[in-house]
């Protein structure tokens, strides 16, 4: 694979595109409409339309007051990405990718997925746009998730269990890429999170930073100032990098990023390539990527966006670890108190949100943002506390 970098899509020394000459050129294309369609009236005014009415945007920004009082200190704000249609944030981006899609002549969409989840997000705006759809995932996720393989033919599209390499999401990745290489005339390719070549973390944040453009307006609202941090988990890091993106301009506002401590890829990692750009990731001592294991699938992912690198770097957004066990009181936690089961994921920003909200002020105030709902965990936890009694 020769090495081509383009300037474009840096942030500082992470980022870029490491790609061979084949891909780098259907991502030039994909580049140029992005940047062609992004602040075009007609495009903004269709996006919008379908978040309104699809998704059900805006979503509220809840206080929970019944956790703030367990935690004695800040006020807690939850910012409910998991009342979006499809129970979480990454019906955001994938509505925003598929519209460009549409721009750009596509008729036929690919992507990958690890547990499903934006699988189903992907099979779900293919069928409200009449878009042929195929999903490739890894041969042993196909078979421990065979109920999201269900649903996503459900929802019209085909799953191509990718059996190569270890069967798992990277050897999904590269399958999909070879499609798209083969097939980019036609063809486009959603990515699930702020991670990849440019453009598509790029791409991914612009579609995600709806989270905050509206947290900002609402907090604002309800307090009558900025809050002093936002909080969220962090797998790939999109739902964290679109609860960020209107706040990284007001230094008052402290950014976290809260990652498992059981694939603590910001926080303990090193810079490396790894799928075609650089960022902090996990390391093996041979130099390739490390698995992982989070009880959320979701953040299950051993690198990490380069913006999320570029933001610790220099030192604007700090990362912090939760373990699985705490993620999980809090998904108890949460659903007790307030009548909200969280993702397992969105649980990690809970739990860390609770620790820190008391160390502050009463008058002061955290945004977590609640990346998605619980139902798709409940078996799962319910399966853990039954072994663990
Ligand atoms: C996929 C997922 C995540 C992790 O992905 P990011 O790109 O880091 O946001 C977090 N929460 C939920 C509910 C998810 O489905």
């Amino acid at each position: 694979m020769s090495m081509n970098k383009v300037e474009k899509g840096f942030y500082g020394e992470f980022g870029g595109c490491f790609v061979n000459e084949d891909l780098q050129h259907v991502l030039n294309i994909l580049d140029e409409n992005f940047e062609r369609y992004k602040d075009d009236p007609e495009f903004i005014e269709e996006l919008r339309f379908y978040l309104r009415e699809y998704i059900g945007r805006e979503n509220p920004l809840t206080y929970a007051k019944n956790i703030t009082a367990k935690a004695g200190g800040a006020k807690i704000y939850l910012k409910r990405e998991d009342l979006n249609h499809t129970g979480a944030h990454k019906i955001n981006n994938a509505i925003g990718q598929i519209l460009l899609a549409k721009r750009m002549g596509a008729h036929r969409i690919i992507a990958e997925t690890g547990a499903g989840q934006h699988g189903v997000a992907t099979a779900t705006a293919c069928a409200i746009f009449g878009m042929d759809c195929t999903i490739y995932m890894g041969k042993l996720d196909t078979e421990r998730q065979a109920l999201n393989v269900f649903r996503m033919e459900l929802l019209g599209a085909k799953v191509v269990p990718v059996a190569s390499g270890q069967g798992r999401l990277k050897d999904a990745v590269d399958a999909a890429l070879n499609d798209l290489v083969e097939n980019y005339k036609d063809t486009f390719y959603l990515l699930g999170s702020a991670v990849g070549p440019h453009p598509f973390p790029t791409m991914v944040k612009h579609f995600q930073a709806i989270i905050s453009e509206e947290s900002k307006r609402q907090i604002l609202e309800k307090e009558g100032k900025l809050p002093s941090a936002v909080v969220s988990c962090v797998g790939g890091g999109s739902n964290a990098i679109g609860a960020f993106a209107h706040y990284i301009d007001e230094p008052s506002v402290q950014l976290i990023g809260v990652e498992p401590s059981e694939a603590p890829t910001l926080t303990e990692g090193s810079p490396a390539v790894i799928h075609g750009f650089k960022c902090y990731t996990l390391l093996d001592e041979e130099g390739n990527p490390k698995p992982t294991y989070s009880i959320a699938a979701g953040l299950d992912y051993p690198g990490v966006g380069p913006e999320h690198s570029y933001l610790k770097k220099t030192g604007r957004s700090e990362y912090v670890t939760v373990s699985g066990q705490e993620a999980l009181e809090a998904f108890q936690t949460l659903s007790k108190l307030e009548g909200i089961i969280p993702a397992l994921e969105s649980s990690h920003a809970v739990a860390y949100a609770m620790k820190l909200a008391g160390t502050m002020g009463k008058d002061e105030s955290i945004i977590v943002n609640l990346s998605g709902r619980g139902d798709k965990d409940v078996e799962q936890v319910f399966n853990m506390l039954k072994s663990a009694r």
